[in-house]
C-alpha cells in the first residue's frame, strides 16, 4: 500500500496539482487549505462544506499531520519553550515570545545542523536531518493552537531555532509559502524572517523564490580571521561575498537587513569590532541585533561584561544605526539563543 500524502507538505499550488492527479476540482483545495490552516482541521470529516464521498475518498490516499508536544517550559519573563515530538524518536525546540502581545515564534528547520558554528549549542549536535515543510509548519500550529485558547494570535515567525533554515531550502521554502499564503496561515511577509549563518547560492534563491520575505544574517565576526574560526561556513563564503549577496538581497521599499552579531566575551565586543562592523554593513540598508552570548556548557566562549555591550550598543546608536540588543529571554529555561538542543527524555515518552 502507498503511503498517504500529508498534505501538510504541500503548498496551495502543490495541492491543486494533488487534487487534479486525483480526478478531482482544482477549487477544493482553496477549501481544504482553510480547513488545515485556519480552522485547525486535523480529520476530513470535519470538513462539512466537501462532499462525504470526496471527504472519504480523501482519507484514503491523505491525512494531516500535527505535532505530539512533549514538554513545556515556562519562563519567568512568560517565555514558552516546546519541546516537540517527531514521531521517530527525534524531537526539536520552538518558543513562544510574547512581546506586548505581539506574540513571535521561534521555530527550528533542522534536528541538529551541519554548520558547526563554534559558539552554538545545536552545532555540536551535527545535522541529524531536516524537518520536512510539515513539521516546520505543525510548530507553529501547535503553539497558535495554545495562544489562541486565550483569544491571541501569533504575529510574526523567525526561522532562528534549531538548524540552518538555508540548508534544507526544498521544505523551508514551501514551508514559508504555507505560512504566508491568505488561505494558509495568513502570515504577512513581513511577519517572516529567515536567519542564515551565510549560504551565498541559498541566498540568492531565497531571493529569487520569496523576494519579500525577511532576512537576517548571522555576522558574528568582522573580520574573516575570526569568522573563519568561529563560523565554518565562511571559509566557504568570506564576508566580501556575503555582504555582496546581502546587498543584491531583493527587500522591498524601506526594509532592512538584519545583522545578527552574537557578542563573544573578549573576542568579538571590542570597539575596534563596532567600528568594522559599522564600516561593513554601511552601504546595505541594516539594522542590528546585538545577542550577547548566552554561555552553555562545554563552550569556553563568555558572555560580554555589560560595559562592553553599552559601549558597542552606543557607538552603533550614535552613528544612526538601528539597534537592538536581545535581552535574553527565556534564559532560565534554556529557551534563549542558541541555547535549543531538542533532546526527547525517552523517559517521558508514554
Ligand atoms: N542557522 C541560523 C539560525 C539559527 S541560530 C543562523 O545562523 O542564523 C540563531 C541565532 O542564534 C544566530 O544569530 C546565532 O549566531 C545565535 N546563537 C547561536 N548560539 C548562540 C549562543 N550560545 N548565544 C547567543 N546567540 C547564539
Amino acid at each position: 500500500m502507498n503511503e498517504k500524502t500529508d498534505l501538510k507538505n504541500l503548498t496551495l499550488p502543490a495541492l491543486e496539482q494533488f487534487l487534479q492527479g486525483q480526478g478531482k476540482e482544482r477549487f477544493r483545495a482553496n477549501q481544504i487549505f482553510k480547513w488545515i490552516y485556519q480552522h485547525d482541521a486535523g480529520t476530513f470529516e470535519e470538513m462539512t462544506n466537501i462532499s462525504k464521498d470526496l471527504r472519504k475518498e480523501l482519507a484514503e490516499t491523505a491525512c494531516i499531520s500535527n505535532l505530539k508536544t512533549e514538554a513545556i517550559e515556562v519562563g519567568s519573563d512568560g517565555t514558552r519553550k516546546y519541546l516537540f515530538n517527531l514521531g521517530d524518536g527525534l524531537a526539536v525546540e520552538s518558543v513562544l515570545i510574547p512581546i506586548e502581545g505581539r506574540n513571535t515564534v521561534c521555530i527550528s528547520s533542522q534536528v541538529g545542523c551541519a554548520m558547526a558554528c563554534e559558539f552554538c549549542l545545536t552545532g555540536t549536535f551535527k545535522l541529524t536531518r531536516n524537518l520536512t515543510t510539515a513539521e516546520i509548519v505543525n510548530q507553529i500550529m501547535a503553539i497558535r493552537h495554545d495562544v489562541r485558547e486565550s483569544g491571541e494570535e501569533i504575529r510574526n515567525v523567525v526561522m532562528m531555532g534549531m538548524g540552518e533554515p538555508l540548508h534544507n531550502l526544498d521544505n523551508v521554502i514551501p514551508a514559508i509559502q504555507i505560512m504566508i499564503d491568505g488561505n494558509g496561515l495568513q502570515l504577512s511577509n513581513r511577519r517572516v524572517t529567515v536567519s542564515t549563518c551565510g549560504l551565498v547560492p541559498e541566498m540568492e534563491r531565497l531571493g529569487r523564490e520569496i523576494p519579500n520575505v525577511n532576512l537576517a544574517v548571522s555576522l558574528n565576526a568582522t573580520t574573516d580571521e575570526l569568522r573563519d574560526r568561529i563560523m565554518p561556513v565562511n571559509r566557504r563564503y568570506p564576508l566580501k561575498e556575503l555582504l555582496k549577496a546581502c546587498k543584491e538581497f531583493p527587500l522591498p521599499g524601506r526594509r532592512k537587513v538584519t545583522f545578527e552579531y552574537v557578542m563573544l566575551g573578549g573576542i568579538n565586543d571590542s570597539l575596534e569590532d563596532a567600528k568594522r562592523l559599522l564600516r561593513l554593513i554601511s552601504d546595505i540598508p541594516n539594522k542590528v541585533n546585538l545577542i550577547p552570548f548566552n554561555e552553555h556548557e562545554g563552550c569556553d566562549f563568555k558572555a560580554p561584561t555589560q560595559a562592553a555591550i553599552d559601549a558597542f550598543h552606543s557607538y552603533l546608536i550614535d552613528r544612526h544605526v538601528t539597534v537592538i540588543t536581545r535581552d535574553s529571554r527565556g534564559g532560565d529555561i534554556s529557551a534563549a539563543c542558541g541555547q535549543l538542543k531538542g533532546r526527547l527524555d525517552t523517559k517521558s515518552i508514554a
